[in-house]
C-alpha cells in the first residue's frame, strides 16, 4: 500500500477513483456533497503538482438503459466545478471517441470526469465484474492510478482494483488514508476507556461488527431497534418494537460472553409505527412500539460516553427519519459534542443523521464510507487498500 506523498506525480497523467455516489433528488439536485467535498484534497494536490487528472467514479446501481437517465455524473461535474472554482471537462461517456479525443489533447491541469463507470455494467456487468479488458482500457488512460474512494474500498470492481492490476504506480488518495488514520487504531490499539455506540434497524447487519468490537471495547451501548432484539433476549418484554427473532440466541450468546453490553432502560413508544403521539415508559406492554430512546437511557449513556477516550458510533437511537424521534440520535450528538474523546461515526444513516444534524465538525471524523467503515472495523482485508 502506497501513499500519495511517496509517489512523484509532477506533470503526470493520474487517474483518480472518487467515490461520488452522492444522493440526487427527483429533480437530480445533490442532497448531500460531502463525498465531493472530502475528495477535493487529493483533486487540490494533484492540481499543485501540475498533473492532467481524469477522474472515475460510480453512482448508484445501474441495472437497465432508464436508469442512466438518473444516474448520471453530470450534475457532480457541475457541482465540482463549483467547489474547485474551475472548469471540468465532463464527457458524457466512459469508454469511446469522445474520451479518446479529450485525453489526447488533455494538458497540466485539466480535469476530466468520465461518465459513470457502472454505466459499463450494462455491457455484461463489466465494472462491478472487474471485467479484466476493461480494467486494461482504464489503465491505458494514465500513468499513475490514485484510489480515493473509500465507499468502495470493500468491492473489487474495475476502476478501483482491476485497473491497479496493469498501471505502472498506484497509491490511495488522501481521503482513502484519512479513513484509515481513524478507522485502523480502533481495531489495532484504541486509547481506553473505548466506547461503541450501536443502533439502527438490524441486529443481522451488524453481527460482525458487534463480534469483532466486542473484543476491542470496554462498553457497548445499544440503542435503536436493534436493542429490542438484545432485550426480549433477556426476557423483557418489548411489545410489538422491532424484533430479530432468529438473532435473540446470538444476543443471548454476546449477552453471556460479556457484561459490557448497556442496553435502554426507558423508550419513546407509541402504538401505531406512524402516529407521533409519543409517550416514555421504562417497561414496555404488549401493544407498545419503541421508537426512540428515553431520556433515563440518554443519561445513563451518558455516564460511559462522558468517561471515554476513543467513541465509535453506527446506527441511529431512533426511528430518525421522524423528526418526533430524532431526540436520542441528536443527544447523543450532543453528548459527544462536549468530549474531547477521538469521536468516529460509521455508517450510511448514522453519518447522514450527524451531519444533517449540524454535528459534522464537532466529531473527529464521519467516514464516507457506511459499508467499507463496518468491514474495516469487522476486520476484513478489504481489496480496495492492496492495491
Ligand atoms: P447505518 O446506516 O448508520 O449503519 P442502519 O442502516 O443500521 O444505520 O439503521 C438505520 C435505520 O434504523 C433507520 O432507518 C432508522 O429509522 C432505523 N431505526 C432505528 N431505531 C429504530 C426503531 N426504534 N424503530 C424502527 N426503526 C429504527
Ligand atoms: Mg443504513
Amino acid at each position: 500500500m502506497k501513499r500519495i506523498e511517496n509517489l512523484n506525480l509532477e506533470n503526470k497523467k493520474v487517474i483518480i477513483r472518487v467515490d461520488f455516489n452522492v444522493p440526487l433528488d427527483d429533480n437530480l439536485n445533490i442532497i448531500d456533497d460531502n463525498r465531493i467535498k472530502e475528495s477535493l484534497k487529493t483533486i487540490k494536490y494533484c492540481l499543485d503538482k501540475n498533473c492532467k487528472i481524469i477522474l472515475l467514479s460510480h453512482l448508484g446501481k445501474v441495472k437497465c438503459e432508464d436508469d442512466k437517465k438518473t444516474k448520471s455524473l453530470k450534475p457532480v461535474a457541475k457541482r465540482l466545478s463549483e467547489l474547485l472554482k474551475k472548469d471540468i471537462l465532463f464527457i458524457p461517456e466512459v469508454k469511446g471517441e469522445l474520451v479518446n479525443k479529450a485525453i489526447s489533447n488533455i494538458k497540466n491541469k485539466d480535469i476530466i470526469l468520465l461518465e459513470n463507470t457502472r454505466f459499463l455494467d450494462l455491457e455484461g456487468n463489466l465494472e462491478s465484474g472487474c471485467d479484466d479488458n476493461l480494467s486494461k482500457y482504464f489503465a491505458s488512460l494514465g500513468d499513475v492510478f490514485i484510489n480515493d474512494a473509500f465507499g468502495m474500498i470493500h468491492r473489487s470492481h474495475a476502476s478501483n482494483v482491476g485497473i491497479s492490476k496493469y498501471i505502472k504506480e498506484s497509491c490511495l488518495g488522501f481521503l482513502v488514508l484519512k479513513e484509515l488514520d481513524y478507522l485502523l487504531p480502533i481495531i489495532k490499539k484504541p486509547n481506553h476507556p473505548f466506547v461503541v455506540i450501536l443502533g439502527g434497524a438490524k441486529v443481522s447487519d451488524k453481527i460482525g461488527i458487534i463480534k469483532n468490537l466486542i473484543t476491542k471495547a470496554d462498553y457497548l451501548l445499544i440503542g435503536g431497534a436493534m436493542s429490542y432484539t438484545f432485550l426480549k433476549a433477556k426476557g423483557i418484554e418489548v411489545g410489538k418494537s422491532l424484533v430479530e427473532d432468529d438473532f435473540i440466541d446470538f444476543a443471548k450468546e454476546m449477552l453471556k460472553k460479556t457484561n459490557k453490553i448497556i442496553l435502554p432502560i426507558d423508550h419513546a413508544c407509541v402504538k401505531e409505527k406512524d402516529s407521533l403521539d409519543f409517550y416514555i415508559k421504562d417497561t414496555m406492554e404488549k401493544d407498545d412500539i419503541g421508537l426512540d430512546i428515553g431520556p433515563k437511557t440518554i443519561e445513563l449513556f451518558k455516564s460511559y460516553i462522558n468517561k471515554s477516550k476513543t467513541i465509535f458510533w453506527n446506527g441511529p437511537m431512533g426511528y430518525y427519519e421522524k423528526e418526533t424521534f430524532q431526540k436520542g440520535t441528536k443527544e447523543i450528538c450532543s453528548i459527544i459534542s462536549k468530549t474531547d474523546s477521538i469521536s468516529i461515526v460509521g455508517g450510511g444513516d448514522s453519518a447522514a443523521a450527524v451531519i444533517n444534524m449540524g454535528y459534522r465538525d464537532k466529531f473527529s471524523h464521519v467516514s464516507t464510507g457506511g459499508g467499507a467503515s463496518l468491514e474495516l472495523l469487522e476486520g476484513k482485508s478489504l481489496p480496495g487498500i492492496n492495491i
